[in-house]
């Protein structure tokens, strides 16, 4: 698939404190991605210093999995978006489901992480999607179009093309999920690819990348990147392991 950039990144979770990621990232380094692919990693907080050193010229870019929105403070156990920016990372993922379900995150603290990440020229990753009970519903584009308006509140339409959005259905995500299937995800990104449309023009609507994400493999990458507004693949399980990670980005291409 030539025709588009293509971005294709993993989530490293709760995985790899500071000597394992070192070790992943020493791999990564001389990875030589296809021309077209954008590959990067979300490393946990206390790697995120040594991955991002050792990555600094390579093809490979580098992200925090959270954030706080203000710039310094009483916010015991939190991370500031200058913290990140200082440790040299390039992206960061705002409204991950995991963060959403387990620790209460809601739209209107991921809106302001999306601002408050762009304040410091890191590339937020924003991440929607609507649960089993809201597709099962037939909510899912209210849903999704809901997250989309309340995180993009505060953003710039000029920022706009400084962000990444990665529809993950909670229903697909993790262990228990199972993939949604590549006619869902073109028409669901086809409708995200409106609304965006309607925030920001054609123009620039019509240009950030939505990536899709929820139990990507090696095997089904690829039939994602076909579809039309598929502009990549967010994985969490099948890229931990680097040789893995590297195998999924060369099938996709
Ligand atoms: C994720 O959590 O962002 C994810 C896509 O996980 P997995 O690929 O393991 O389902």
């Amino acid at each position: 698939v030539a025709r588009k950039t293509v971005w294709i990144g993993t989530n490293w979770k709760m995985n790899k404190g500071p000597s394992e990621a070192l070790a992943a990232a020493e791999a990564l380094k001389s990875y030589q991605p296809p021309e077209s692919v954008k590959p990067f990693i979300i490393a946990p907080f206390t790697s995120l210093q040594v991955v991002a050193e050792k990555l600094k010229d390579s093809d490979v870019l580098v992200g925090a999995q959270n954030m706080h929105w203000e710039e310094s403070g009483s916010w015991t156990g939190e991370i500031s978006p200058g913290m990140i920016e200082e440790c040299g990372a390039d992206i960061v993922l705002i409204g991950h489901s995991e963060r959403r379900q387990h620790f209460a995150e809601t739209d209107w603290t991921v809106s302001r992480k999306m601002a408050a990440a762009l304040r410091h020229g890191l590339k937020p990753l924003l991440c929607i999607g609507e649960s089993l009970d809201e597709y099962d519903y037939g909510v899912t584009d209210e849903t999704l179009a809901r997250q989309l308006k309340i995180a993009l509140h505060n953003v710039a339409v000029e920022d706009l093309p400084n962000i990444l959005i990665a529809y993950e259905p909670v229903w697909a995500i993790g262990a228990g999920g199972r993939a949604a299937d590549t006619d869902c995800v073109a028409r669901v990104h086809t409708s995200l690819r409106q609304v965006l449309i309607e925030i920001a023009g054609v123009e620039i609507g019509g240009r950030v990348p939505l990536l899709y994400g929820g139990s990507v493999t090696q095997d089904n990458a690829r039939s994602y990147v076909e579809q039309p507004n598929v502009d990549g693949v967010f994985v969490g399980r099948a890229g931990w392991n680097v040789p893995d990670f590297e195998k999924l980005i060369d099938r996709v291409i």
